[in-house]
């Protein structure tokens, strides 16, 4: 079994620009990937804060970013990671399918939007249903959107939206929220912004693209609000689990690392929406890639 030099977990932003560094630098490159490379944002429907595109649809950037690591030589296995082991400077990563062993690793897994389980939602993504406000805000200019959460998430989300849509609607499951006094109280003093508190968002209705949801009261009372956008900030899920023993993970499951993006473990790094940051968007997860990759690439000049 030969021996890559770098291997990176996942086929998103971050872990595809890791590999157009590390290729660059000549590295042997295998990057694993569980579905299909592009990531989260081939959800999105229109990048207009990348720099150099003024307008590109997540599915082009994808596309174009997979083909160009492609290009340089970077080896693609769509095959799901479940562990790394590590014996001295060898490491080795698991799949269902077999194991592959590198001197390097970057875990580039980032990180799934916590969804609310209804069953039309996955269809209305792109389409009315939306986990990134900053994303995809502008799309709901002078529209009614509703926000649902009450972390610091939803609300800065409900802030953010309420400068661009005509309504806003926060949707909480209790009446305390979880997120900053604050940030309840700069919402407090907006007009178009409306809190249906003690209460779950229980279905989507859509024709062409969401018309309406359904909303149910803790007491039971059911009432509909027609929005077309619906913005779901109820948590993420960061893909580490599987990584635990080879990096250090806080209680919601990001990865810790140093600003080189070093975890704990010598030669393995994490780069994009799976580490402890504070701004996730396309442009840091693919600035994650690049460190990551020098930073890989200097461990192998070193070791
Ligand atoms: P979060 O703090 O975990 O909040 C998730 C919210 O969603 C909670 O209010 C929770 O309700 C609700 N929720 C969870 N599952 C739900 C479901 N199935 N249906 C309806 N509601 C549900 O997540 P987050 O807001 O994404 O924030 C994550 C972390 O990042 C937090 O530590 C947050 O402070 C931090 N953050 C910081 C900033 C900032 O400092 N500027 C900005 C954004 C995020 P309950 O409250 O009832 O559990």
């Amino acid at each position: 079994m030969s021996m890559y030099d770098i291997i990176i977990i996942g086929g998103g932003p971050a872990g595809l620009t890791a590999a157009v560094y590390a290729r660059r630098a000549f590295k042997s490159v295998l990057v694993l990937e569980a579905k299909s490379c592009g990531g989260q944002i081939i959800n999105t429907p229109d990048i207009e804060n990348y720099p150099t595109w003024e307008h590109i649809s997540g599915f082009d950037f994808a596309t174009r970013l997979t083909e160009q690591a492609k290009i340089l030589g970077t080896e693609i296995k769509l095959e799901r990671a479940t562990d790394i082991k590590t014996d001295g400077e060898i490491k080795t990563v698991f799949t269902p399918h077999g194991s592959y062993t590198a001197r390097a690793v970057i875990i580039a897994t980032g990180s799934a939007p916590r969804k609310l389980g209804l069953p039309n939602e996955n269809e209305l993504i792109g389409r009315g249903v939306s986990y990134c406000a900053t994303c995809d805000g502008n799309f709901f200019r002078k529209k009614k959107v509703a926000v649902v959460g009450g972390g610091n998430t939803a609300l800065e989300d409900a802030l953010y939206l309420s400068d661009i849509a005509n309504t806003v609607y926060l949707i909480h499951r209790r009446d305390e929220f979880r997120g900053e006094t604050s940030t309840v109280q700069k919402l407090k003093e907006r007009e178009n912004v409306s809190f249906v508190l003690n209460s779950s968002v229980t279905a989507l209705n859509a024709e062409k693209g969401l018309k309406s949801i359904e909303v149910t009261s803790n007491s039971g009372a059911a009432s509909t609000i027609e929005v077309s956008g619906l913005f779901v900030a109820v948590g993420r899920i960061p893909e580490t689990r599987s990584f635990a023993a080879v990096a250090e993970l806080d209680d919601i499951g990001y990865a810790a690392s140093d600003e080189n993006c070093r975890t704990k473990t010598p030669g393995i790094f994490v780069a994009g929406d799976n580490r402890q940051k504070e701004v996730r968007q396309l442009v840091t997860a693919a600035a994650d890639g690049a460190v990551a990759a020098a930073g890989a690439i200097k461990y192998l000049s070193e070791n």
